[in-house]
């Protein structure tokens, strides 16, 4: 598979620099721009409006920015797509999918499991769209006359599933695929090579990477992204350009953290399937965790995100997530350190208890966001912090 390299990371979005005679991204904080006349500023205002990705004049700033612009040209070029366009955070960029594909239908299929928040939004009908849930192998059986977006997640969130996209993508037919590939990073996996139509991440994670960005964004072809920003428009779920120049700042050393925490994960997955406290590990890296051999097929490496479930339920995995020092208790996933979290009562707590029940996520389940930290030092927090869990269990069977 030919992936994004270092040098396309280094440069990506940063073509006419030198014109501009900058060598960092610069930032424009305007909210409105001086018009040149007031004819070429309706134009532009037209252009933009009608989601078009540039004009001769931003005109205001829930329209276009530059800042944002060239790091959504950035990541259009790590998806090989046509065009990115960012937003606010991940879930208003899934909310613009689901907001521009209602011209064709109000039904959408959802492959389980999905991030808890995309499977309330889903499940809630907050935006009038009604979904069926199904496995990877149910969506040509979910589809009706009215379905405009099948969606899926991979890897997917908390246990790691890795979905077969080219199959889903056989199976939906004409009605265009989402994939929330944050997990993955363009680093790591290109839903558009496999044939769908959308790409979702949440910026949040691993493209910001330091834990100091809330960002969305969506890499598709020109068309789908001109209906996406005039989503954008209408509804206002722009990125700051701070978030747009901090985005641009983390992505030179994306390849580099990626692949070193997949090192640190691989280590400490291997450690964890190893040990006798933990009842399962769930990581595409270890033996028989690829059941469909996606690895090297569809994702180049198995990413930096791990869950393993430990005996004694909620009880003890909360004395591991209160235990753990080095390792920071938290959500989110993708920053330089690393987290740790329980599901059932965080990330996945909007989800009704049967619900997470199908998608494999028990009471003992923990989901561990691997950093760029020495892997022994992380292994000696969690091993004290298992010890501790384990040892309370132990002591009451005495
Ligand atoms: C965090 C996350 C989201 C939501 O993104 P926000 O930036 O928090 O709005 C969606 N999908 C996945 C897989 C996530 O991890």
């Amino acid at each position: 598979m030919k992936t994004w390299s270092h040098t396309d990371a280094a440069h990506a979005g940063r073509d006419r620099f030198r014109q501009l005679g900058v060598h960092a991204p610069p930032v424009d904080l305007s909210t409105t721009y001086p018009l040149d006349s007031l004819v070429s500023g309706t134009a532009s205002l037209d252009a933009l409006v009608a989601g078009q990705a540039a004009a001769d004049n931003p005109v205001y700033a829930r329209l276009f920015n530059p800042t944002v612009a060239r790091w959504e040209q950035a990541i259009a070029q790590a998806e090989t797509a046509e065009a990115a366009v960012g937003f606010a955070s991940g879930m208003a960029a899934l909310t613009a999918c689901l907001l521009a594909v209602r011209d064709s239908g109000s039904h959408v299929v959802a492959v389980r499991p999905l991030y808890g928040t995309s499977d309330h939004l889903l499940t809630s009908g907050l935006l009038g769209v009604r979904t069926s849930f199904v496995r990877a192998g149910e969506v040509a059986r979910a589809l009706k006359p009215d379905t405009a977006l099948v969606i899926v997640e991979t890897p997917a969130n908390p246990t790691l599933e890795l979905i077969d996209i080219e199959a889903v993508v056989a199976q939906a037919g004409s009605v265009p695929v989402l994939v929330d590939s944050t997990f993955a990073t363009p680093i790591l996996q290109r839903p558009l090579v496999h044939g769908a139509s959308l790409v979702m991440h949440s910026a949040t994670k691993f493209l910001s990477g330091h834990g100091d960005v809330m960002a969305g964004v969506v890499a598709c072809s020109e068309s789908w992204a001109e209906k996406l920003r005039q989503v954008r428009v209408a509804t206002g779920a722009v990125l700051h350009p701070w978030a747009g120049f901090l985005l641009h700042r983390s992505l030179p050393t994306l390849k580099l953290r990626v692949e070193r925490a997949q090192q640190v994960a691989g280590a400490l997955a291997e450690r964890l399937a190893a040990d006798s406290r933990v009842r399962e590990v769930h990581y595409p890296g270890l033996q028989g965790k690829d059941p469909l051999r996606l690895l090297g097929r569809q994702m180049c490496g198995p990413g930096s995100v791990l869950s393993f479930s430990i005996a004694g339920g909620l009880r003890a995995a909360a004395s591991v997530v209160d235990g753990v020092e080095l390792i920071t208790p938290a959500v989110s996933l993708g920053s330089t350190d690393t987290l740790i979290q329980h599901p059932a009562a965080l990330t996945h707590r909007v989800m009704s208890e049967a619900d997470r029940a199908a998608c494999g996520i028990d009471p003992g389940l923990l989901r561990l966001s691997v950093g760029l930290e020495e892997p022994e030092d992380l292994w000696a927090d969690l091993d004290r912090a298992l010890f501790d869990a384990t040892r309370d269990r132990a002591s009451r069977a005495a």
